[in-house]
């Protein structure tokens, strides 16, 4: 089984919270844990958190990949495609002073499929905003010049009971892309919405742990987006 391990780098629980908590304290040790294993994860991240947090921008450039998740987590599809293209050409500038940008999924998975030559001229080669669990059937399918990996569950899956989320990695399709963020891995505070803390701190990073387990007693293989693209090139080339 190809697995992707995928993190949306946001301020904490957008747009319900603006603090950076998850960056600070949580990301840091998701990216220990995964470095620990050996495994290879891909961090989307705002342009504003690569800004507000260099290091871990270097950082996943430098051991893992390092992709884009919008400017400053805006709504894609509240704006025009040339706005949309000037967030994102910003977005892009702040994160390639890192490294090399590939992969990209939108804030709120909400991004017109009008816009996509947007970002194929900007050098994107994978998108992963299109999900299971908004209706997204199609499995991986190329979008115009642009490789569309779809996620394959929402984020609180993996904060929920370990035999319960088993029940969702038995049946999964490859590959299986799963989505977390800094701030889960940070305890946040009951007066935001039950998904934005439940389950959060320190039981989150148990259970990535013991995600990453089952996956590797399994034989699975951990790709980053950008090595996926890689493997399904080859593949179609036979
Ligand atoms: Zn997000």
């Amino acid at each position: 089984m190809m697995v992707t391990l995928s993190f949306d780098v946001e301020q904490d629980c957008p747009p319900f919270a603006s603090t950076f908590k998850g960056l600070r304290e949580g990301l840091p040790e998701v990216m220990d844990l995964l470095e620990e294993y050996g495994i290879r994860g891909t961090f989307l991240f705002t342009g504003r958190a690569a800004e507000a947090f260099p290091e871990l921008a270097r950082r996943a450039a430098k051991k893992h990949e390092l992709g884009c998740h919008g400017l400053e987590h805006e709504r894609f599809d509240r704006l025009t495609a040339s706005e949309a293209g000037g967030r994102l050409r910003k977005a892009l500038s702040i994160l390639r002073r890192f490294g090399r940008v590939v992969s990209f999924r939108a804030p709120n998975f909400q991004f017109p499929d009008g816009y996509y030559p947007v970002l194929e001229n900007l050098g994107i080669l994978v998108d992963s905003t299109k999900a299971r669990h908004k209706g997204w059937r199609g499995g991986v399918t190329p979008i115009g010049g642009l490789l569309e990996v779809p996620a394959s569950m929402t984020s609180i899956v993996t904060r929920l009971p370990w035999r319960i989320q088993l029940r969702v990695h038995e049946k999964l399709e490859e590959p299986a892309v799963y989505i977390f963020h800094p701030w889960e891995f940070v305890r946040m505070p009951r007066s935001l919405r039950p998904d934005c803390w439940f389950g959060t701190g320190k039981p989150a990073l148990s259970k990535l742990r013991h995600l990453i387990e089952y996956h590797v007693e399994k034989d699975a293989t951990f790709l980053t987006l950008a090595e996926y693209l890689d493997v399904y090139q080859k593949l179609k080339r036979g």
